[in-house]
């Protein structure tokens, strides 16, 4: 059987801290791969600086010039994780088989990629990675993350459960992938989409072994509603539901009221009136909002901006001189390399 050839991408944005670690693991890892015979040698790992403002690219840039096995992709500013794993998927799918998004922080055990390999090879498109438990997470990361998900699911949106964007996809599945041009791109929602046959690994999850998480509480929130709403109008039906029923509610009221005018004392109603009026009044801003929430989005499709724009890769360098950027140019390790690579040019 043929060799598949590999590429692992990696989204790396402001992840000077562990890209050492992450550089070495990596690729000791591939050359395993590559001397096992599991997959052919021309697997590369793809590295994609997502508009970092810290040495992150000049190291990339680095390490690519002395290891054959690293690619590296520099985006022209920061587009965001989700952006930057497709930029990744989109740049390497020409001279792959198969591809691996995986964070750079190597939270997900780089050895179940040997079981998505075998899923592959029985013919899987795509191989999701699942977290079998979450005891590293934070009491509130775990929480919040579950939450999450019974909402996707009481929303319509079909997610595989405890799956982050680790997962082997085949070229055919990504190339597919070019054909959803959303802007407000939800991998873990479009990619069930697609529909080829899949299947799921399991996964023990690990800590961040440095550097903190670039998903802060609100990336996270807003990261979630993005998901809920770029996938389902069922919170508009909501609105419309409870819209419908305190117009119902007001009728009845209304009714009570006349009668307590024609038989009643009325200057009673003022709380209920005042209290409605704030129900009401609130009711109708949070649809308001939702509902510019989706006309929001709809304008956003409707530009059909790019979602992400390379400034340099590194299997189009070497770069003339003033493509290179100051901390580049700045950096020790980059300034020599550097050196080396026009000389040879
Ligand atoms: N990331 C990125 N662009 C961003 C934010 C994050 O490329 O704007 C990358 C980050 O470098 C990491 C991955 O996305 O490789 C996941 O981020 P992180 O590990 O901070 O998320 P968590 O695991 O805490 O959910
Ligand atoms: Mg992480």
């Amino acid at each position: 059987m043929k060799k598949p050839t590999l590429t692992i991408v990696v989204p790396c944005y402001n992840e000077e801290e562990i890209l050492p670690y992450a550089f070495k693991e990596l690729t000791t890892f591939l050359q395993q791969l590559i001397e096992e015979s599991c997959v052919s040698e021309e697997s590369k790992i793809l590295f994609v600086d997502d508009g970092s403002k810290d040495k992150t690219w000049a190291m990339i840039y680095h390490e690519t010039l002395k290891k054959e096995l690293i690619r590296g992709v520099k985006l022209a500013r920061n587009v965001g994780h989700q952006n930057a794993l497709l930029a990744g998927l989109f740049t390497a799918k020409d001279s792959s088989d198969c591809l691996v998004s995986i964070d750079a922080d190597l939270q997900d055990d780089i050895e179940v990629i040997r079981g998505f390999i075998d899923r592959f090879n029985e013919g899987y498109d795509v191989v999701y990675g699942v977290r079998n438990k979450r005891i590293t997470d934070t009491f509130f990361k775990r929480n919040t993350a579950q939450l999450f998900y019974r909402l996707m699911k009481k929303m319509g949106v079909d997610l595989v459960y405890n799956h982050a964007d680790y997962r082997l996809m085949s070229k055919r599945a990504v190339e597919e992938l070019t054909g959803f041009q959303e802007v407000n791109l939800f991998l873990r929602g479009i990619v069930p989409l697609i529909g080829f046959p899949s299947t799921s690994v399991e996964y023990e999850r690990k800590e961040r072994l440095a550097g903190d998480t670039k998903y802060p509480l609100k990336k996270m929130l807003s990261f979630a509603f993005d998901g809920i709403t770029s996938f389902s109008v069922t919170p508009i039906r909501f609105v419309l539901t409870i819209g419908l029923l305190s117009f119902f509610v007001s009728m009845l009221f209304g009714s009570y009221f006349l009668f307590l005018k024609f038989y009643g004392n009325t200057e009673l109603g003022w709380t209920s009136l005042i209290t409605s009026i704030w129900l009401i009044g609130g009711l109708q801003l949070i649809a308001i909002g939702l509902i510019g929430e989706y006309i929001g989005k709809v304008y956003k499709e409707t530009k059909k901006r790019p979602k992400y724009i390379i400034d340099i890769d590194s299997y189009n360098l070497p770069l003339p001189k003033h493509l290179l950027n100051k901390e580049m140019v700045e950096d020790e390790s980059a300034k020599l390399a550097f050196g080396k690579l026009s000389e040879t040019n």
